[in-house]
């Protein structure tokens, strides 16, 4: 078993989206990259299950951001091992597709870009960069498709694609590397740790605002809002989940300061954030608790 070098973060585009979601009525358009994030990230989750099931002397680095000769480009996943690094593009395409050198195309003939041309940049890019850090390992690049519902038809064989079908015997093979790491390769991976930038991407979120959001608690299972407080428990009317209402307020407060980093947590803004604890008193008991109290009277806020 091989623990990531570098973990994979859930980005935080996503994690506001999923409040978004929840709260404000997204547009089509903002709705289905809010659908493609959240799959394509559980679709790398699933990867990085298979690869930290190798045997190998590696090094796994996850998601690195990263810039060469001035363009960006990210790796979904890298492996380093002795004589080479492999870095993976993971696809959660589901359904049935069929290639073409120039695009993707579902049986309806709905056209995607040909993840060949973004995994050639990537490689391409990447070899620079690991040239112009004086490293003389040769990089491998495949595209992971991840999800077994997906079919490719007439792909040419010589592709550097891993279908669903061929994963298993893909990271068998992945595991027969011979492979022995020292501090060169520990070197290399620091230094691409210490170039990968946190700045988000492009994406602009959906404009919200506190006045027009939906309020109150929602499951921590499967986001409804049909709770009800009954004694110390917050539990879903759907899924009969149950929670500590100290657990679930201070949930709400995390949700809370993901949207609106600038504002002051207090006892009111929370309260009305949570709708349905109607006791002021609770609120100010949960917040004093949790968080640092600062100022007094009607002047209290948490840190
Ligand atoms: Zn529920």
């Amino acid at each position: 078993m091989e623990n990531a070098y570098k973990a994979r973060v859930e980005p935080v585009v996503l994690k506001k989206l999923r409040i978004l979601n929840k709260r404000i009525k997204l547009t089509e358009d903002e709705h289905r990259y809010y659908l493609n994030q959240e799959k394509g990230f559980q679709g790398e989750v699933q990867f990085d299950v298979l690869t930290e099931k190798l045997q190998r002397d590696c090094h796994i680095l996850n998601d690195l951001q990263l810039e060469s000769n001035k363009s960006r480009f990210q790796l979904d996943s890298s492996l380093i091992f002795q004589e080479t690094y492999s870095l993976f593009d993971i696809k959660n395409f589901e359904g049935e597709y069929v290639y073409d050198s120039e695009y993707f195309k579902t049986l309806s003939g709905k056209e995607f870009q040909n993840p060949l041309d973004q995994l050639k940049r990537s490689k391409l890019l990447l070899s620079q960069l690991l040239q112009s850090l004086g490293s003389k390992i040769t990089v491998e690049a495949y595209v992971i498709f991840i999800n077994p519902q997906f079919t490719l038809f007439q792909t040419p064989p010589n592709l550097p694609f891993i279908l669903p079908t061929q994963l298993d015997q893909f990271m068998k093979k992945l595991d027969q590397k011979s492979s022995r790491l020292n501090q060169s390769h520990k070197n290399l991976a620091d230094k691409l740790i210490s170039l990968h930038q946190l700045d988000p991407p492009k994406f602009q979120l959906p404009a919200y605002k506190f006045e027009t959001m939906k309020k109150g608690m929602t499951c921590c299972k499967c986001d409804s809002f049909s709770v009800t407080i009954v004694g110390h428990k917050l539990i879903c009317d759907r899924c009969g989940c149950q929670e500590l209402v100290t657990v679930a307020v201070m949930r709400h407060v995390e949700e809370f300061k993901l949207l609106f980093p600038e504002q002051k947590i207090t006892t009111n803004v929370i309260r009305d954030w949570c709708g349905i604890v109607d006791s002021r008193k609770r609120i100010s008991r949960i917040l004093g608790k949790n968080l640092k109290i600062t100022g007094v009277h009607q002047w209290t806020y948490y840190e």
